[in-house]
């Protein structure tokens, strides 16, 4: 994964973000060679020691989240047919979700409505059974759907069971994170080398302590985030209960991480950072997303609170 991300993924994440348009030539080499389609995310999700989807996500990400994103949003799909949906359901729809190798498809995972975010409860979307068609009929209207109007399968959460969402965000959750310190990683590694380049006052930045401790520090925090969902991913692997909500843990503090690094790296470019010149600008706008979808920064702190509580936190 980390050669497709530094070979085929960063060369084209500045035309694509561009263009913004969905990379439909990154995901076709991507089917053609084994790394998009349910095989290849069986066999990561299939590693007993738990972190190996983690790892691809963060390379993947590193290469670029937009791209990474347009990959992987297709899984989030799958995850919501393996948490709720039947064995029968999961082989007619999984295969459907990703196409084949020579013909890739995208699917997506519907839940949020204009008036239902955080608030997954206050959804309005309905099923309900048709017998003179002997078909399900949906009706409601759904908002900020990640690969919407393009997918091949849209999975859509209805209020016949809105406990579905929930549990596909908790199982998802350490990998969300993996994705969010590939960025922070990708912008520490930039700030780095510019860091070690760039002079001032006839010295390479990197040479002042104010610079120096700023990346140290990134560094510490990037390690010790990804402990931290490499434990979660084992715990959801080998079926140990989020006692501590630690799949909510991860996402909160890769997904806070990535926001304060990559915005360290655009400061420690200076204006260069501020400029479509370097990546560090784009990873900046891609990481913010990470403090709010798949639950905001201030959902997840009351989800830890209540788990380590026992209380009805609010
Ligand atoms: C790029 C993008 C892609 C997305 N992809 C998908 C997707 O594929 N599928 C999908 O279903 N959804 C998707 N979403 C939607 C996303 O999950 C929601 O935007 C998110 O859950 C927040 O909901 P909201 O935007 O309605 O914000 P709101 O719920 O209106 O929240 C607004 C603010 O209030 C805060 N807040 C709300 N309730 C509380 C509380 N109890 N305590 C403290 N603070 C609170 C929030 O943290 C936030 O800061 C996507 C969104 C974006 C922007």
């Amino acid at each position: 994964m980390h050669g497709f991300a530094a070979q085929a993924v960063r060369p084209a994440a500045a035309e694509w973000d561009e263009r913004e348009e969905t990379p439909w030539p990154v995901i076709q080499e991507a089917a053609r060679i084994g790394l998009y389609g349910f095989e290849s995310l069986a066999d990561m999700y299939g590693d007993p020691s738990g972190p190996s989807l983690q790892i691809a996500n963060e390379e993947l990400f590193w290469g670029d989240a937009g791209v990474g994103m347009a990959l992987f949003g297709t899984s989030l799909a799958v995850a919501g047919i393996f948490a709720s949906g039947t064995p029968d359901q999961f082989t007619e729809w999984v295969p459907q979700c990703y196409g084949d190798k020579d013909d890739p498809k995208v699917a997506a995972f519907c839940v949020s409505e204009p008036q239902a975010g955080s608030d997954v409860s206050a959804m309005t979307t309905k099923a309900r059974y048709d017998e003179a068609r002997d078909e399900w009929v949906l009706s409601g209207q759904k908002a900020w759907i990640t690969n919407g109007g393009i997918a091949e399968v849209h999975v859509v959460v209805a209020s016949v069971d809105p406990q579905a969402a929930l549990a596909t965000f908790e199982v998802s959750r350490p990998t969300v994170g993996a994705q969010a310190l590939g960025i922070a990683r990708a912008a520490y590694e930039y700030a780095l080398e510019y860091a070690g380049e760039r002079e001032a006052f006839g010295r390479p930045i990197i040479e002042n302590q104010s610079i120096a401790f700023a990346l140290a520090d990134l560094r510490t925090e990037i390690e010790s985030v990804r402990l931290l969902i490499w434990q979660a991913a084992w715990m959801a692997r080998n079926d140990r209960t989020f006692d501590a909500a630690q799949g909510s843990m991860s996402k909160l503090r890769a997904g806070e991480l990535a926001v304060a690094a990559t915005e360290k790296a655009v400061q420690i470019l200076g204006g260069a950072g501020y400029s479509r010149e370097h990546p560090v600008e784009r990873m900046y706008r891609d990481a913010k997303i990470y403090t709010i979808f798949e639950g905001t920064s201030e959902i997840q702190r009351p989800v830890i609170a209540r788990a380590i509580s026992g209380r009805h936190i609010r």
